[in-house]
């Protein structure tokens, strides 16, 4: 049997969204309680380098930044928990959800930020460089300022890996763009801009076989070419991987709406899900910034969009 605990303010996710949002719900009084999941800290305790969010001139850790977050959002009495939420019932006023299956939560408003998870290639060599911080990225407005005038590859045929192989091209010598099939997944003029700009070599039909480097940094990439079989290696510092994102929005497909990948559908500037008193901030509603800051901001919206929502029903 489960444990019943009810409260005003429920936030699942601990990444930037999820701890914003307490640091302004609990100073409004509404006694959040935040569960932080399987990643504490969310995807930014994976970097080693944030250097993008304001406030920190000389840069900071993921992990560090993240705990500073947390602090503060305790300062003001949010109630920060290990547990995974594994079921919802968003169908009455009070809304329910159980943590991992065991406690049940009755909840004024819940507020959303599960974020979402960059998708990779899963080859060994590639995981190798992403866990060491040598060289594996899948934010190219993150880390592409750390390639400057250095050679990257970049992997994937949608909007977003065009626009990131555009921005790469702006700031790296060359980028090559290895693309799977023999056609780009993007709109037209997305793959027009990237085919129309100098330094972005595109290698259509050619999949990824390793990202070779020292055991530390990445060196070059070994490519095959699909319907020849013919394999190159391509010099490189950077190794991009631009191919999607999940958003971490299971446990929610039968009560909320999503786009067709996913993402939480919220309404114009609000946080405002379909269903009234769940409020969606973050990565998970979010599929064109995927920044900290704008994760930060969208927390903040979340909250004050809750405290109205709990205003008005009294
Ligand atoms: C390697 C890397 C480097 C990056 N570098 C930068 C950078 O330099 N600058 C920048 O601005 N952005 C950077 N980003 C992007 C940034 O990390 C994200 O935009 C930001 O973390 C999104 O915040 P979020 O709060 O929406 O979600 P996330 O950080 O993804 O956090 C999601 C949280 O939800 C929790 N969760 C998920 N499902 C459940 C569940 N069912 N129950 C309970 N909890 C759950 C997770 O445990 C996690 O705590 C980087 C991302 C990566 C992967």
């Amino acid at each position: 049997m489960s444990t019943i605990e009810t409260i005003k303010c429920l936030i699942i996710g601990s990444g930037p969204a999820g701890y914003t949002a307490a640091i302004y719900a609990a100073r409004a009084n509404m006694n959040p309680v935040l569960y932080q999941g399987s990643q504490p800290g969310g995807q930014l305790t994976t970097t080693n380098e944030v250097e993008n969010f304001p406030g920190y001139p000389e840069g900071v850790t993921g992990p560090e930044m993240m705990m500073q977050l947390q602090e503060q959002a305790k300062r003001f009495g949010t109630d920060v928990r290990d547990g995974w939420a594994t079921k919802v019932d968003f169908t009455q006023k009070i809304k329910k959800v159980w943590i991992n299956d065991t406690i049940e939560i009755h909840a004024e408003t819940v507020i959303i930020s599960t974020g979402a998870t960059a998708k990779y290639l899963g080859l060994d060599s590639e995981q190798h460089y992403l866990k060491m911080g040598g060289g594996v990225s899948a934010c190219a407005v993150c880390d592409g300022f750390f390639y400057r005038n250095q050679e990257v590859v970049i992997v994937g045929a949608g909007d977003s890996a065009c626009e990131e192989a555009h921005y790469l091209s702006k700031l790296c010598k060359k980028v090559t763009m290895l693309v799977r099939s023999d056609k780009f997944r993007s709109s037209r003029i997305m793959e027009d801009r990237v085919r129309n700009t100098p330094n972005i070599e595109i290698l259509m039909n050619t999949e990824t076989e390793e990202v070779i480097g020292d055991g530390q940094l990445v060196t070059a990439v070994r490519v095959k070419e699909r319907t020849t079989g013919v394999t190159q290696e391509i010099p490189a510092t950077g190794f991009f991987v631009a191919i999607g994102h999940k958003p971490n929005t299971e446990i929610f497909a039968r009560e909320l709406e999503m786009d067709e990948v996913g993402y939480l559908i919220t309404q114009g500037k609000t946080s405002k899900t379909n269903i009234a008193g769940v409020f969606a901030c973050g990565d998970v509603q979010d599929k064109d910034y995927r920044q900290a800051v704008t994760a930060a901001g969208s927390g903040c919206i979340a909250a004050l969009d809750a405290e109205r929502y709990l205003a008005s029903l009294d």
